[in-house]
């Protein structure tokens, strides 16, 4: 059977965009190697860019609602900046990513589960693409948003900046008394790891904590890992098992997220943000984008080079400034961690563009004209 879109990968990118094409009666393919519900190494923390990409219905998967973020040096030094409103909304990512799919199907996506795609071609006809089981599948354009490995990114002439980073992080069970002591706050501690921060968010049963560095030279995860759960008073439970994922931040280089006849999403296009390692979001985002871009091209109106136009304008210039502030503070994380601590104004304009609707061009132009150690970083 021919379709006119397919698209690899499940995640938040590929169901997005399989919903909105679906929704405007194109014929869509959906093709993810894992059976759903599948795990996602993932916080799984939601932020109100990331809310406004989701269609009603989200508020079920709510696990807590954060309005206290507290920032540390090497677990130590606690810095909590309080709101009247949720900064961040925490969700499990098998129950969101299961919801998004079923709306794509929902909207009339076909959904093979258990598919692991090997091979994709592009003519100047149409793409196909072939399954691990011997399936193969013809369409008319290809997403990729087969996540931070993308076969589709190395198979197919796009040109992306492809820096990542890595990460170690757990779903760690605690008795009720240590989950209420965390619940309703965000633990952020940078400086005990490289170029990197340990995280604990809290989940309705359980605490997601990881520990992640955005540089790939970063050696012994496991032994950052156990210091950050130590220096918070976690004890890590035996036998848990850690995952280990990639975090593909591109650093807001730009690039080429097109070719004839596909486009790169989320994850596989590197949009995550090289500061926080938001990722979610900007799979929303880039999914919506994609299904919008391809729609204009079926319709005669645009080639797929908008699309590419579309993440330029849009998306990484902002993370070229992300960029640029994580390179002085995971350079010098004492040093910015006294001068938060002497101007807490700084935390405060930092999780209002983490997680709020402030941008990073903002946050830097403040730091710049008040704090010499960022004029430095000035490119
Ligand atoms: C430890 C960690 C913590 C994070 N925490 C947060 C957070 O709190 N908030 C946030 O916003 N972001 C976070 N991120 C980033 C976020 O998880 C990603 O940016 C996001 O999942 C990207 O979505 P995606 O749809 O592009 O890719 P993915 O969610 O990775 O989905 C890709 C899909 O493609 C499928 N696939 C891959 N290869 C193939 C193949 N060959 N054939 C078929 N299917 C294939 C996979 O099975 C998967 O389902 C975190 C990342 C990590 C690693």
């Amino acid at each position: 059977m021919k379709y006119d879109v397919i698209v690899c990968g499940a995640g938040p990118a590929g169901s997005t965009c399989g919903r909105l094409l679906a929704r405007r009666g194109v014929k869509v393919l959906i093709l993810d190697k894992a059976g759903f519900p599948r795990y996602k190494p993932c916080g799984g923390g939601l932020t109100g860019k990331a809310l406004g990409e989701l269609e009603p219905g989200w508020e079920r998967l709510n696990e807590d609602s954060t309005r206290e973020v507290i920032f540390y040096h090497r677990q130590k030094k606690p810095i909590s900046i309080t709101y009247r409103q949720p900064v961040i909304q925490m969700v499990n990512r098998d129950k969101l990513d299961t919801w998004l799919l079923e709306q794509a199907a929902a909207a009339g996506a076909t959904v093979r589960e258990g598919c692991r795609v090997t091979a994709v071609a592009e003519t100047a006809t149409g793409v196909t693409v072939s399954g691990e089981d011997g399936s193969i599948y013809h369409g008319e354009f290809l997403v990729g948003a087969d996540g931070a490995r993308s076969l589709v990114r190395r198979s197919l002439p796009f040109n992306t900046a492809m820096a990542a980073g890595v990460t170690l992080e757990c779903e760690m069970p605690v008795k009720e008394g240590v989950l209420a002591l965390f619940r309703g706050r965000v633990h952020l501690s940078y400086g005990g790891i490289p170029a990197g921060y340990g995280w604990i968010f809290p989940k309705g049963d359980h605490l997601s904590v990881g520990i992640g560095s955005f540089t790939r030279r970063v050696k012994g995860l496991k032994g950052y890992f156990y210091d950050f759960c130590r220096g918070l008073g976690l004890e890590v439970p035996e036998g848990i098992r850690c995952r280990g994922a990639v975090i593909p931040a591109a650093g807001g280089r730009g690039g080429i997220f097109h070719t004839g006849r596909a486009v790169l999403a989320g994850d596989a296009a590197g949009l995550v943000d090289p500061f926080s390692g938001e990722g979610i979001y900007y799979a929303l985002r880039s999914g919506r984008l994609a299904a919008e871009a391809i729609l204009a091209v079926m319709s005669g109106r645009e080639d797929l080079e908008s699309y590419t136009r579309k993440i330029n304008d849009e998306i990484t210039p902002s993370f070229s400034y992300a960029w640029r502030i994580a390179r002085v503070v995971y350079a010098l994380t004492p040093v910015v961690h006294r001068l938060v601590t002497a101007n807490p104004e700084v935390a405060r304009r930092l999780v209002a563009v983490l997680f709020g609707g402030d941008t990073y061009e903002d946050l830097w132009r403040y730091l710049v004209e008040r704090y010499a150690i960022f004029r430095l970083a000035r490119q």
